[in-house]
């Protein structure tokens, strides 16, 4: 519904899309999604994509756990890892004839407005050019300070310089729901959200942990900012098999609605 109205579309995925628990690459999954990519470039549509995944595959490549990782220590790992994942999107992509490129952001390069405008130039010659550009932060450099240290807000961001219509956050669930479902039978899934209110605020915050990676809460901070840069925001399962070919079929998703035009 959205999502067909939509010319600029940032994806999010996170690691655990790409790799399963015993540290398998998901490549089925990510083939599947370039055909999805493929299908939103036929219509026209400019995507950017911000992937997760140099830590988790750093300690694929050096087989060591992501648990008890010091950030020095994970710097290092996600300089490792960052490779083997623009190798992973590189080569699953080509078969589809689709081009990329990798933006690595800070968050001063999201947050000063002379950077931000920078970026957004950068993001529109990528899409003159026909290139995808696939965002990560730079871990390498960014200290626990001045990081962002989840995608879900820097994703948001990423919309909001690029001037996206709509952010789709892939997750591990359907959206947002009325109680934890996988407690709860009779949670039911909130389809539409205009306001973030202390209900919706107290749901996401009970939901960290329950959900597993990255939680509702940086979530619905990212939905805050897309609120007030005019883009619509969804939350969506990612793990399922042409993620957003779904979301446009079934809308079994959670969306929340801007607070001001573009
Ligand atoms: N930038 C981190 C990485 O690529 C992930 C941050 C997140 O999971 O949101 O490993």
């Amino acid at each position: 519904m959205y999502l067909e109205d939509s010319k600029i579309v940032v994806i999010k995925i996170g690691s655990s899309l790409l790799i399963d628990d015993n540290k398998k690459i998901r490549k089925k999954w990510l083939s599947e999604f370039a055909k999805d990519i493929q299908e939103l470039i036929k219509q026209n549509k400019k995507i950017i994509i911000v992937s997760s995944g140099a830590i988790a595959m750093g300690c694929k490549k050096l087989n060591i756990n992501k648990k008890n990782l010091k950030i020095d220590k994970s710097q290092a790992v996600a300089s490792i890892g960052q490779i083997e994942l623009m190798n992973l999107f590189s080569e699953t992509f080509a078969k589809f004839k689709i081009n990329i490129s990798q933006i690595l952001l800070t968050l001063e390069d999201t947050e000063q407005r002379r950077r931000a405008l920078n970026a957004k130039r950068t993001f529109d010659n990528l899409f003159a050019l026909g290139f995808i550009p696939i965002v990560n932060e730079n871990d390498t450099t960014a200290t626990s300070e001045i990081k962002y240290g989840d995608n879900d807000r820097l994703a948001s961001r990423v919309a909001q310089i690029s001037g996206a219509d709509s952010l789709v956050l892939l997750s591990d669930v359907n959206g947002l729901f009325t109680q934890n479902p996988k407690i709860y039978k009779n949670a039911k899934l909130i389809k539409e959200i205009k306001n973030i209110d202390k209900d919706i605020e107290k749901i996401a915050t009970k939901s960290i942990g329950e959900y597993g990676t990255g939680g509702m809460k940086t979530k619905i901070d990212a939905a805050k900012i897309c609120q007030l840069s005019g883009c619509k925001m969804v939350i969506a399962n990612g793990l399922l098999n042409r993620p957003i070919k779904k979301i446009i079929e079934e809308n079994n998703c959670t969306w929340f609605l801007p607070k001001v035009s573009k």
